[in-house]
């Protein structure tokens, strides 16, 4: 200090005391403002639940400014009012605000500016009255950002008159920006989580948040005895209509229909869609299970209103499965299983139905599952037998063919029918081994007999579309034919109309790799499908096999007559073989020939029987005149 300047006053030097005094204050709560913004960023990125954090966050910044009452205000979806979400000091009434700039929060809001008032008696920017009435006298405002619309505000406010420093607006403004990097986050968070809990399509809960809402469901079940139910909807022939019709009018059709399944239940009843065209609906507290089956009802008449769309007009059916919890023990993933099962069946009753899972059905469920593990073990065991039928050529009388039928050994059951296990097969997937076991069995049993009659005997196999579905199946094919030394041209395979028509394009390439390789492809059961003069143009087939239903009719039946000859005829036309199936009488062979069919197959002439006694069969017709005698005798 200069030596010649008068000494300072003591009042000026505690004023000067004071100033330093209210400087370190300063400096040390800007200090402890500083430390609160990084915890809260600290805790807003730990912190899961935005509730939570907000709570935090208010506590937090009562404290750290020192004010009476703090709190977070979010706008409305519909921009109109804000609401309280999270608030310190304050328990009266929290009433929702108006979201314009006649309150404070508003005024924030819509200038994306904080918002400091001294004192709330002479405001003049917005009405103060509310805030007035409930104590308040000075407080800030700062705007919560969010994603292309404010979130909400952050708001402090004092009971008694107070100046705010520019650090404690920086504070403010500092906590709802850390607010606003939460609110995204979870934002984010949220859209991801709705995202894999959601089918994209239609926006229906998927089949992770079906099971989940259904567990839920189990678990009050199990605390509280209410009932829960389960509808599984699966449409009918949905395939055909997608491939005929495209796959944007499909996607439009299952919008359509997902709105008219969210209209037909309760707003507590979830309705997911669990993959292609199979939806599930989770039904709580039914009242018992006539009100699960009326739902049924009214879902199956939802669906089958038709749906006029920009495309045109659709109609739709859907087969339905129920299933009622029942014990304790039941668990998403067993009703699930029941309400599939139920569904399944009602799918083979015909379309449109719907079936209550119930003991038949559950007795059903697990033979098919006895089945199902005994087959395999079949198949590991050796117990398929492949049995032989002869097709006749009805002109010379000689056998030109023999189809292969496969039958299970079994050890208690006796012979078993491939009409009770070849489904399962499919279903299961063990179709592919069993498939290639009677190829491979049939095709050295048609060389054998090749060689022994020194003929181009024809063999037939049946296959069924999932062997069809693989595209390296006729170089499978192609392989264990040539390997087995078969003459070429000689083996044919049977497919059913079905196949054609459940994978119109990858079937159509498979068939003409089979058709480039040799093989003989023929139409099985022709006549009980959809009997499609397409099918027959479009698909590289050699024949096709009338089925047996026809055949049957024949003596008794005028209309079947000429339904077969007019099948003829349009074969003749198309350069296709006909054989008739389930031959069993003299008149029907005699009609048959009448009628212009080449071939034949049946009782008549010879059950399917083992290798060994229909290479007798063939012995005595290729090799003696009896055949054509029974044929000749017959047809005269
Ligand atoms: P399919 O291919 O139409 O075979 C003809 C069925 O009619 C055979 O039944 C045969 O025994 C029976 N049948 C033959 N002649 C007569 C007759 O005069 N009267 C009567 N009432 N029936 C006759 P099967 O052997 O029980 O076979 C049933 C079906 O199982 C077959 O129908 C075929 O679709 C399927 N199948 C058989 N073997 C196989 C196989 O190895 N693989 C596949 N995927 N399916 C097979
Ligand atoms: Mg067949
Ligand atoms: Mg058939």
């Amino acid at each position: 200090m200069d030596p010649n300047e008068n000494p300072p006053h003591a009042a000026e030097h505690s004023s000067c005391l004071a100033a330093q005094a209210r400087l370190e204050q300063q400096i040390a709560q800007h200090a402890r403002q500083h430390d609160s913004v990084a915890r809260l960023g600290q805790v807003a990125l730990r912190e899961g639940d935005l509730d939570t954090l907000l709570d935090e966050v208010v506590a937090a910044v009562a404290g750290t400014l020192d004010v009476e009452l703090c709190g977070v205000l979010k706008l409305r979806e519909e921009e109109q009012m804000l609401d309280v979400v999270s608030i310190v000091g304050f328990v009266g009434d929290q009433a929702p605000l108006p979201a314009g700039t006649g309150t404070q929060a508003g005024y924030a809001l819509r200038t994306h500016e904080p918002v400091v008032a001294e004192d709330l008696h002479t405001e003049t920017r917005f009405d103060a009255t509310s805030l007035l009435a409930q104590g308040m006298v000075s407080g800030m405002n700062a705007p919560i950002e969010g994603h292309e619309r404010p979130y909400g505000v952050l708001t402090a406010h004092t009971v008694h008159r107070r100046s705010f420093s520019a650090d404690d607006v920086n504070f403010l403004v500092a906590v709802a920006n850390v607010l606003s990097a939460a609110v995204e986050r979870h934002r984010k968070e949220e859209i991801t989580r709705h995202a894999a809990l959601h089918d994209p399509l239609t926006g229906l809960p998927n089949r992770a948040l079906a099971l989940d809402r259904l567990d839920l469901a189990l678990a009050r079940r199990r605390r509280e005895g209410i009932d829960v139910a389960m509808l599984m909807l699966d449409l009918d022939r949905f395939k055909i209509i997608n491939d005929s019709l495209g796959h944007a009018v499909g996607d439009d059709l299952l919008l359509a229909l997902a709105s008219r399944l969210r209209e037909s239940v309760r707003p507590s009843d979830t309705v997911a869609r669990l993959s292609g065209d199979e939806f599930v609906v989770v039904c709580e507290r039914p009242a018992g299970v006539r009100h699960v089956v009326s739902l049924a009802e009214r879902i199956a008449a939802a669906v089958g209103q038709p749906f006029k769309l920009a495309s045109g007009e659709h109609f739709l059916t859907a087969s339905i499965g129920i299933v009622m919890a029942e014990g304790p023990e039941d668990t998403s993933a067993s009703l699930l299983r029941d309400a599939d099962a139920a569904m399944y069946r009602a799918k083979q009753r015909g379309p449109g139905r719907y079936e209550l899972f119930d003991a038949t059905v559950r007795a059903q469920v697990l033979a098919r599952l006895r089945t199902e593990t005994e087959l395999r073990e079949a198949l590991d065991c050796d117990r398929l037998r492949v049995y032989y039928q002869p097709i006749v050529d009805l002109q010379s009388g000689r056998p030109v063919a023999t189809e292969a039928l496969v039958r299970w050994e079994h050890p208690r059951r006796g012979l078993i029918s491939p009409l009770d296990f070849v489904p399962i097969a499919e279903e299961t997937g063990l179709i592919i081994e069993l498939g290639r076991h009677v190829l491979e069995t049939a095709c050295e049993q048609a060389t054998v007999w090749q060689r022994r009659f020194d003929t181009p005997l024809q063999m037939f196999v049946n296959v069924s579309g999932c062997q069809l579905a693989n595209p390296l199946f006729p170089a499978e094919v192609g392989d264990i034919a040539a390997r087995c030394g078969m003459l070429p041209g000689t083996l044919g395979l049977e497919v059913t109309e079905s196949v054609l028509i459940d994978e119109t394009d990858g079937s159509m390439a498979v068939l003409s790799d089979l058709e480039r390789r040799g093989l003989r492809l023929v139409l099985d059961d022709f006549g009980t499908g959809y009997s499609s003069l397409s099918y027959l143009r479009h698909f590289p087939l050699d024949g096709v096999k009338v089925d047996r239903s026809f055949t049957d009719h024949l003596g008794s039946s005028r209309p079947d007559a000429a339904i077969m000859k007019a099948i003829v005829e349009m074969c003749g036309v198309l350069g296709l073989a006909v054989i008739a199936e389930g031959v069993e009488s003299d008149s029907q062979l005699r009609q048959l020939r009448s009628l212009g069919c080449t071939q034949v197959q049946g009782y008549l002439l010879c059950h399917p029987q083992p290798a060994e006694e229909i290479g007798e069969f063939l012995e005595a017709r290729l090799r003696s005149d009896v055949g054509e005698a029974v044929v000749a005798h017959a047809a005269g």
